[in-house]
């Protein structure tokens, strides 16, 4: 069987809160993010996609399993591919992590046996961070929580932070709490993750960017103060940024 990919990478260590892992980029999305930095992938451009064989990436990845945690897949929309990336994570030398926009449950529980770990974005509002997407998907992202939950899969919640939202603290409170809910019988940990706009990201939609990313470090304290409520909070600023006047702090847990 055949990837769809853009390429990987055997030993990563910022694609998994404190693992390393080797990270493969598949191509293909159903959503259409207006923040979104890979949106080459996600819409299937030749190059960097193109078609691997499975046992192509198995191969290269025996070569790096001993330094690595995880076998971790992201994208683009790995679920999309869901019978190869099944074939994918039998092979696999090292456990699993999916990185998923979660909006299709029925591919996720063809693989929830072979995953130990699984990173998703709680988009708030969710029709303004995914550029349109349907109520119903939504409801496919929580029950698709419920399926991670029940199967004692570990989850990394991602809070990607926007500016200038309307009532988006209490926006994020509500969905906050319906995902905690589902995830209350699972380990998870949140990671919040500031929009970074150009030139420290090329986003799908510049436009967009230029009014909702780079969120002041105001906000997200209060973001980060907000999910460590629910759960072990980390916060990202992939560089120092000045959006507020002062720089955000690297890396730091709560
Ligand atoms: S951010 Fe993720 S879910 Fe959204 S369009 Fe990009 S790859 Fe797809």
């Amino acid at each position: 069987m055949k990837l769809y990919l853009a390429g990987w990478k055997s030993v990563s260590l910022i694609d998994v809160k404190g693992k390393a892992t080797f990270t493969v980029w598949l191509c293909g999305c159903n959503l259409r993010c207006p923040f979104c930095h890979n949106w080459r992938l996600a819409d299937r451009h030749e190059p960097p996609c193109h078609w691997v064989g499975v046992e192509r990436v198995l191969w290269e990845l025996g070569h790096a399993a001993r330094l690595v945690d995880y076998l971790h897949v992201t994208g683009g929309e790995p679920l999309i591919q869901a019978d190869a990336l099944r074939e994918l994570f039998r092979g696999s030398p090292v456990p699993c992590s999916l990185n998923s926009n979660l909006t299709m449950p029925g591919r996720l529980r063809i693989l929830v046996g072979l995953i130990e770990h699984a990173a998703t974005d709680l988009k708030v509002p969710w029709r303004v961070m995914t550029g349109g997407a349907s109520e119903r998907l939504w409801r496919n992202w929580l029950e698709s929580l419920e399926i991670l939950a029940r199967e004692k899969i570990t989850v990394e919640l991602r809070i990607p932070v926007p500016r200038n939202i309307h009532g988006y603290l209490e926006a994020l409170k509500k969905a906050l709490s319906e995902a905690s809910r589902r995830l209350r019988n699972t380990t998870w940990y949140i990671v919040v993750n500031p929009l970074l706009g150009p030139p420290h990201t090329d986003p799908r939609d510049r436009e967009w960017c230029r009014r909702h990313c780079s969120p002041g470090r105001e906000l997200v304290n209060e973001v980060a103060g907000l999910a460590k409520r629910y759960a072990k909070t980390y916060v990202n600023a992939i560089e120092p940024y000045r959006a507020s006047g002062r720089p955000v702090e690297a890396a730091s847990a709560l």
